[in-house]
């Protein structure tokens, strides 16, 4: 089962819902910031790393001189990363997917591929968790790919051909926001949970979150961080929208002081505690109702 904790904002509370989460699961976990431009997932959970290794993404070179300016690679591009103007064929590896399609199509073979650093993946383990995360070098801004590059390396971390081994649970913070990483991130989920506060910002902001991710059709959830303060327009929309709030953490000082000191909450007292255990059974009932919706569907 796979868990995204996503927010429509950022400083909701998102990675202090992750960690906690993480700290009272009880099944084989792993623990994943794809929260790539800004992780922070580890401060919190403190992990040793046990390895660690960089994110290249080809992109292409080209040889003007064995270029015959057909035109075929600008024609495919649909992000402008490359482009013949006049008789010169640029490249533009800021702008670059790395889908290698250019490659594929030249007939002259004036394409090459390179690589382009993106960041880093880094691996290791938090008490009973393990734990992985990306994160992109300073002045890069194509974050997509750098998490394919994680969640590949997740995929031999899972381990699932093996029948020994009890199948993991995947936690994963999720960048703030609804664009493309956000979309990245939660996509693949089997639940997302929305942790958002009562104000008028969080409410805006999860309402948007809300309608990116309801086309997935992925049961989704809210918890409410800092319960108490604000107003009732994001209870109203839950109402109205059947969208099921798991959790309330309260707006307590203690708790934002703990917080302050990177402590994870669910560790800081028995009510916060409590509080996390119940999210995850309300998780792993959400997960089930998912499947048995896939099987009345089939
Ligand atoms: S690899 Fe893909 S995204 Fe990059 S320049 Fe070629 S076609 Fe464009
Ligand atoms: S597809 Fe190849 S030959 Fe055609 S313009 Fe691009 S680089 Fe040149």
């Amino acid at each position: 089962m796979k868990i995204a904790i996503a927010s429509g904002k950022g400083g909701t509370g998102k990675t202090t819902v992750a960690s906690s989460l993480i700290s009272v699961w009880e099944s084989p976990v792993i623990a994943m910031d794809l929260d790539v431009e800004e992780p922070n997932l580890h401060l919190f959970l403190n992990p040793t790393f046990t390895g660690k290794k960089p994110a290249n993404m080809e992109i292409p070179k080209a040889d003007n001189t064995l270029c015959s300016q057909c035109g075929k690679c600008s024609e495919l591009c649909q992000f402008k990363a490359i482009s013949l103007m006049g008789e010169v064929l640029m490249t533009f590896p800021e702008m670059c997917h790395g889908c290698g399609g250019c490659i594929a199509i030249c007939p002259e073979g004036a394409l090459t591929p390179e690589f382009r650093e993106l960041g880093e993946i880094s691996w290791g383990l938090s008490g009973r968790a393990e734990f992985l995360m990306g994160r992109l070098r300073v002045g890069e801004a194509m974050s997509p790919p750098l998490m394919r590059a994680v969640k590949e390396k997740l995929k031999e971390m899972m381990n699932v051909s093996s029948k020994d081994v009890i199948p993991k649970d995947v936690i994963i913070d999720a960048p703030p926001g609804v664009s493309c990483p956000a979309i990245n991130a939660v996509m693949d989920s089997d639940v997302i949970l929305l942790v958002t506060e009562p104000t008028p910002f969080g409410f805006y902001d999860m309402k948007l979150a809300h309608e990116a991710f309801s086309p997935m059709n992925i049961p989704m959830g809210v918890v409410v961080n800092r319960a108490g303060l604000g107003n009732n327009k994001v209870y109203d929309y839950c109402t109205a929208e059947e969208l099921e709030i798991m959790a309330e953490i309260p707006y307590d000082r203690k708790i934002a002081e703990a917080y302050a000191n990177g402590c994870i909450i669910a560790e800081s007292s028995d009510e916060m505690k409590n509080i996390f255990m119940s999210l995850a059974e309300k998780i792993k009932q959400k997960a089930g109702c998912k499947n048995a919706a896939e099987v009345c569907r089939d």
